[in-house]
């Protein structure tokens, strides 16, 4: 994590944001504030409806903001920045383009930027297990072959920031699990710096740094949890007391789950 004399990566301060619509404004975000340090995984968890996604869109520069600003190196975000990428619970490959194409496509978009060569993007689809794969359509490949490309995509431009709703929320549960652990690789081998909202507790605790807990909506930060299990983290971690006594105290603090964390204290 950041000393306190190092910039913070991302910034985000006193951030309010609300739609008007012709039924009215909702507040989805009052008052957020978090800082994220360069190369620091954090999740974000919360109720649904919270805000998460409002956050997110607003780091990518895709939301304009009632109050408040996102920093990035201390420069303010307006609009969409090459150093920040996203990827959603969908992978949305273009279907009428192969994998390679769709991979390549923000170089493309990014035609002022040097851009990595094909050579970085073949190693980023050998790192994922879709070598081979380039030349397929979307429809030829597993839900989880195609979340794969969509990571592939919104790395193949280097960005220095990650941000990643719900990537995994789509997938069945082993390949979500197997998804976990290919991030936390390529998170261990290029520590980019990583926003993640997920409904997985124990996907956040495994995956991250820190976890935040926001508010019901309009999202707040409700606490922030440190994860201080060392990495690499194997998935049996998950059944370690530590893991499960921190994922009992975060879903507490979501203000549901109390159940599951009476029985892990029966067992104690
Ligand atoms: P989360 O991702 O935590 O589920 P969102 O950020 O998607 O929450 O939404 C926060 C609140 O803002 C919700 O009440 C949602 O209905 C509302 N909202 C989100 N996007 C829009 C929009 N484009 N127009 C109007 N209301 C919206
Ligand atoms: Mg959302």
């Amino acid at each position: 994590m950041a000393s306190m004399n190092v910039e913070p990566k991302l910034a985000i301060s006193g951030v309010s944001k609300s739609y008007k619509t012709r039924s009215g404004v909702t507040p989805a975000l009052n008052n957020f504030g978090l800082s994220v340090a360069k190369g620091e995984f954090v999740s974000i968890v919360g109720p649904s409806g919270c805000g998460k996604s409002t956050l997110l869109w607003s780091a990518a520069g895709l939301h304009s903001l009632d109050r408040g600003q996102i920093l990035l190196d201390g420069e303010p975000i307006t609009r969409p920045h090459p150093q920040v990428a996203m990827v959603f619970q969908e992978a949305n490959l273009l279907p009428w383009q192969s994998l390679m194409k769709n991979v390549e496509l923000p170089l493309r978009l990014q035609k002022a930027e040097p851009g990595p060569t094909r050579e970085r993007i073949r190693g980023l689809l050998t790192r994922v297990g879709l070598q081979g794969f380039e030349d397929r359509f979307p429809r030829e490949l597993s839900g989880g072959m195609q979340q794969r490309a969509s990571i592939v995509r919104a790395l193949s431009t280097n960005p220095s920031v990650l941000l990643m709703d719900e990537p995994f929320s789509a997938l069945d549960p082993f390949t979500r699990e197997d998804m976990a652990l290919l991030l936390e690789e390529i998170w261990l081998e290029t520590r980019k710096t990583v926003l993640f909202i997920t409904h997985s507790i124990s996907e956040a605790v495994f995956l991250s740094d820190r976890v935040v807990v926001m508010s019901g909506r309009p999202g707040q930060v409700r606490r922030i949890f440190d994860i201080d299990i060392p990495r690499p983290r194997p998935l049996s971690v998950m059944e370690e007391h530590g893991f499960i006594d921190i994922v009992a105290e975060i879903k507490a603090a979501i203000g549901r789950g109390t159940a599951a964390v009476h029985r892990v204290a029966e067992k104690a």
